[in-house]
């Protein structure tokens, strides 16, 4: 590792993950923080003893990138003072900084996706409200620098931005162009497969994107960039990332050959195909559960495995919406 970049590693406490979020500090010319945790309990002192141990101090921070615009990844940024530079993608800014026109297209669009597929409206009239929430409990602070794919990081020559969409429109990792590390956000985690977030389209009344299959198409990308490590958001570093990957690639293929098959077998709304594939978690994950399963219906769609005539549309079901 070249002596300029070190980077140590700050785990924090969020509200739903045992094993933390990751941010990282790269200590160069320009001390950087990557991420910024939740604002949870205990987070922000965590946070400052970590770096103290470190040898710093929270105004020896020069500016913080952003991986992507989840809550666990941007919570502490309002701790921070202005002068401190924050770095994202242009897409992240709309969820780190909601107008309330954003507001209410992100309403609009999820109410009547969620009717088209067939969620009931007491299950998505409260997750709605609760995701509602959640936007606006966001930063609250506007990036200063845009960052997109291949640029050079401010301050941080050996770097590089790669904008790996998927788990959100605006995610970005950070690779080291000699060493090969690959500052992953929530790209690529050592136990689960991100989940396929789904967002509104940036203009209304455009057609959503399709977060599985840039998922897919973002990891086999990776594949070509030789990367020894990867340190993720989340749990420990991975040594073996062209592997996980193949791994995951694998495993998203065989779930979705297990929902053809049922969708060979009868016509089933988007809902009903998730209550079935997680029978146990769809109402109290519901938002996860319900992305991972449109994930697989775009990628049986994309890839002509089944048609559109095989789903059962949700319009025109019983439910005061
Ligand atoms: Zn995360």
């Amino acid at each position: 590792m070249n002596g300029k970049d070190k980077i140590s590693k700050i785990n924090l406490p969020t509200s739903f993950q045992a094993e933390g979020v990751n941010v990282f500090l790269i200590h160069n010319d320009t001390l950087t923080l990557v991420d910024a945790g939740q604002n949870v309990k205990g987070a922000w002192d965590a946070f400052t003893a970590q770096l103290k141990s470190l040898g710093y101090q929270v105004k020896d921070i020069q500016q913080i990138i952003l991986t992507h615009s989840h809550v666990d990844h941007t919570g502490l940024v309002h701790y921070f003072d202005h002068d401190v530079k924050l770095i994202g993608h242009p897409s992240s800014e709309r969820w780190l900084h909601p107008t309330s026109s954003f507001l209410e297209q992100h309403d609009f669009f999820f109410q009547d996706f969620f009717h088209q597929i067939g969620v009931p409206p007491h299950i998505a009239q409260p997750y709605l409200a609760y995701k509602h929430r959640q936007v606006v409990s966001n930063a609250q602070r506007s990036l200063d620098i845009y960052v997109e794919e291949g640029a050079e990081i401010p301050g941080l020559p050996q770097w590089m931005a790669l904008h790996t969409i998927g788990h959100a429109q605006g995610h970005l990792s950070l690779f080291h162009r000699q060493d090969k590390i690959l500052i992953g956000g929530d790209v690529l985690l050592p136990h689960i497969s991100p989940n396929p977030i789904i967002e509104p389209p940036l203009h209304r009344g455009e057609e959503r994107e399709k977060p599985q299959l840039q998922m897919n198409e973002t990891l086999r990308r990776l594949l070509s960039f030789s990367i020894q490590r990867v340190l993720p958001g989340h749990g420990e570093d991975i040594l073996n990332p062209n592997e996980l990957i193949q791994h995951r690639l694998e495993r998203q293929h065989e779930r979705a050959m297990q929902v053809r098959e049922w969708l060979m077998e009868e016509l089933m709304t988007i809902f009903e195909v998730c209550q079935r594939l997680f029978p146990k978690s769809y109402q109290s994950t519901f938002g996860f559960t319900l992305f991972e399963t449109v994930g697989q219906i775009d990628y049986l769609l994309s890839h002509q495995f089944i048609t559109e005539e095989q789903i059962k549309s949700g319009l025109n079901m019983e439910g005061a919406w």
